[in-house]
């Protein structure tokens, strides 16, 4: 019997499917989000001028105002032939959730009626208990509840209107990523506003800034239906690497094929259609890869986009029968995904703060921004390595391509020479011939320094690229607001430190604003040097720490601390956190190991078998014609036939010992414990399962084979 993996590829190998192309209508960017345009044709001037006051102090609605907006919003949406409205939220679980509820009602006469006002615009009580908690949502208060976020706009996803949200305990606490992300942003604005005061009295509000870039594999989905671990896992668990790979580096940047190019067009409209200012895609290294990135934007709201570009990325790819792959590393061997997350801060007069300015003050801006930032980063590396390792990036990271795990940071040989000049400034007040110097030669050649910012970096974990820090850890599944929440939290401590610290000298030392800046700038600068290279220390991949040895940085005193001070989070909320993460991590390893186990059984044991039915035949048959002198004619297939044995052997024997082992992790109650037990123990059966299975796939007939194979879904397009 033919297997269904050959059926398939006589499919594709027939003319080309054409899919049909959707009308080029005509579309208006953005017409699907109920922004402040459409808010200020549905709601009143004065309505309009209070909302928008409120986002910009982070000041409650009140009821009168939120009923105002719901009745605007629910107008624009019916007039679009919208009929239901959900609250749109990011649970810890990593994806998004929605529960759907229709506008229409009935009322005490039996009549249908709309119903939408303030109360369900803002607050909804999805019956959630079985979102990740780490325990703080216990069952007897399973009620969580979805809070409205005013700044970012509600949109239409297909007949629904969605409607941003947090989402937090009854308790107050969060579940969600959005609740501590938008704490951080206020908390940063509060702390870099008052730095821009030292500067420009004018700057009231600074906002993170956020552009990710997003890879991602593009594989066909009939293809991929063969394989249960795609399915499953998002990855392959067994398959041997194709006889080319991205050696010629010939996919990079080639030119789009035709499928891909459909899909990518109606992407980009359905990414109109709702706001995301998509600017660039372009392949990626790995045959089959692929990488989208918008126009930076505010961090929630890039956020927010990240999350619903994946959803439709999902959606739209069905219609042209692709699957669309975000983990962290779906092919063994092959390239892994990424989400490079650049991160700036913006002024409300629109100052990019990490880019130098026109004058020696801009620029002096400009350096207490990217100096402090760095000091952060350094204050808490822990922190940030926290925030972004899971177990489908522990298999990215370190290897190949992908950034070092030694969080150093990248900034070029010309900016760090301006550090060397600055750190030797004179202690103290500065002469005015110093200054005057420095201002001319040092500070003031930034600029130039910058546009010639030549020796640029590609593997480093994170770096400087002229306007922004890039941070390349971030695994292409993952929520970039956990680890831009991190960030935003230790930059802000750090302001905090920086200004304390110039005040100080300003106060008790009598000194002049420009003197304590550049005194507090140099002694800042000693200190995060040491820690800045030019070179990538080299990794050594044997000894890379898994997730469950860092994620306890998340809950060490000091991390507490930063936290608590701040009330980002308590140390309840981060405990929980914690505990999400590491159940994740085992949940991830025994969801792959289940898998593999079947597959090694149920498809990769009995293909082997049949085959060696087929060389015993053909022994048999030999040794019919041949009588005594067979023995000869068939010793290669004697070997092969042993060999199958032998891997079967060691196969099947493998998965028993790997169930005992998760057997034996699921008894142990602490989840720290039990990760590390999963990750020492469990973790190593899958590699070495899986190299048996690999080699059987090569030795096996290609017409027995039932899982589609490297080769296919890495070139079939
Ligand atoms: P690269 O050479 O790394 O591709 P680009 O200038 O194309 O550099 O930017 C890459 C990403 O950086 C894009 O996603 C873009 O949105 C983002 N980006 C650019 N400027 C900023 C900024 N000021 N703040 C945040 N992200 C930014
Ligand atoms: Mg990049």
């Amino acid at each position: 019997m033919e297997t269904l993996r050959k059926q398939i590829l006589k499919k594709l190998s027939e003319s080309p499917k054409v899919f049909e192309k959707r009308k080029g209508v005509p579309l208006e960017y953005a017409s699907n989000v109920f922004n402040n345009k459409q808010l200020q044709k549905f709601i009143s001037e004065k309505a309009f001028d209070q909302m928008q006051l409120c986002i910009e102090k982070g000041n409650q609605i009140n009821p009168l105002l939120a009923d105002q907006i719901a009745s605007g919003m629910k107008a624009w949406a019916v007039s679009k032939g919208v009929t239901h409205y959900t609250h749109w939220f990011q649970p810890l679980s990593g994806t998004t959730a929605e529960k759907h509820e229709s506008f229409f009602d009935l009322n005490v006469l039996g009549d249908q009626i709309e119903k939408f006002d303030g109360d369900q615009l803002v607050q909804q009580i999805p019956n959630a208990s079985s979102f990740p908690s780490g325990g703080i949502r216990n069952t007897f208060e399973a009620r969580g509840y979805t809070a409205w976020d005013p700044s970012s706009p509600a949109f239409l996803f297909e007949n629904t209107l969605c409607i941003p949200t947090i989402f937090v305990s009854y308790t107050g606490e969060a579940l969600d990523y959005k609740t501590p992300f938008l704490k951080s942003l206020q908390k940063l604005d509060d702390a870099a506003t008052e730095i821009c005061q030292y500067f420009d009295k004018n700057i009231d509000k600074v906002n993170a800034t956020l552009g990710w870039e997003q890879e991602y594999f593009l594989i066909d989905r009939s293809l991929a239906l063969t394989r249960p671990d795609l399915m499953i896992t998002g990855r392959t668990l067994l398959g041997h690497a194709p006889s080319k790979g991205q050696e010629l580096n010939d996919h990079y940047f080639g030119s789009i094929p035709t499928r891909v190019g459909d899909f990518l067009s109606e992407l980009e409209r359905e990414c109109s259609l709702v706001g995301i200012p998509i600017k660039t895609k372009h392949n990626e290294v790995a045959p089959s890869q692929y990488e989208i990135a918008p126009v930076f934007e505010n961090a929630n709201l890039a956020v927010d986009h990240n999350i619903l570009l994946m959803d439709l990325m999902n959606k739209v790819a069905y219609k042209y029968n692709f699957i669309v792959l975000f983990h962290e590393k779906p092919f063994d061997k092959i390239n892994g995904s990424g989400k490079h997350t650049n991160w700036s801060l913006n002024t409300d007069s629109g100052i990019n703060l990490l880019s130098p300015g026109k004058t020696p003050m801009s620029n002096l801006q400009f350096l207490s921004f990217f100096i402090n930032t760095i000091a952060g980063v350094f204050n808490h590396k822990d922190l940030i390595k926290a925030s972004t390792v899971s177990s489908s990036n522990d298999l990215r990271i370190g290897f190949n391509e992908a950034p070092s795990p030694n969080l150093s940071i990248f900034i070029g040989q010309h900016l760090m020479q301006v550090l060397d000049d600055l750190e030797n400034v004179s202690k103290g007040k500065l002469s005015p011939e110093e200054k005057t110097d420095l201002k001319l030669n040092v500070i003031g050649k930034i600029p130039e320094i910058l546009l010639d910012n030549t020796d640029r970096n590609r593997t480093a974990p994170i770096a400087f690229t002229g306007n922004k820090f890039e941070f390349r850890t971030v695994g292409s599944k993952s929520n970039c607001s956990k680890l831009i929440t991190v960030l935003n939290a230790i930059v802000t401590e750090q302001l905090v430190h920086f200004k304390t610290a110039v005040d100080k000298l300003i106060e008790t030392k009598k000194m002049k604003k420009d003197d304590a800046i550049f005194n507090v700038l140099r002694e800042t600068i000693s200190y995060i040097k040491p820690e800045l290279s030019l070179e990538e220390k080299k990794i050594d991949q044997n000894n890379l720490q898994p997730t469950p040895k860092i994620l306890p940085s998340y809950v060490s005193s000091k991390s507490i601390d930063l936290f608590k001070n701040l009330e980002i989070f308590s140390e309840r909320e981060l405990n929980a956190r914690y505990q999400v993460d590491l159940e994740a991590f085992i949940s991830n390893i025994q969801i792959e190991s289940r898998t593999l186990g079947d597959m090694a059984r149920n498809h990769v044991i009995p293909t082997a078998i049949r085959y060696q039915n087929v060389l015993i035949e053909n022994i048999r048959g030999l040794k019919d014609i041949y009588a005594n002198s067979y023995h000869k004619l068939a010793s290669e297939q004697l070997i092969i036939l042993e060999q199958i044995s032998k891997y079967i052997e060691e196969i099947n024997e493998g998965v028993t010992l790997m169930i005992n082992a998760r057997k034996k992790a699921n008894t142990i109650a602490d989840f720290y414990k039990r990760a590390i037990q999963y990750s020492e123990i469990v973790k190593p059966f899958l590699s070495d399962i899986r190299y048996k299975c690999d080699k059987l796939e090569l030795t096996v007939e290609d017409n027995l084979w039932p899982l589609a194979k490297y080769r296919e879904m890495l070139f079939v397009r």
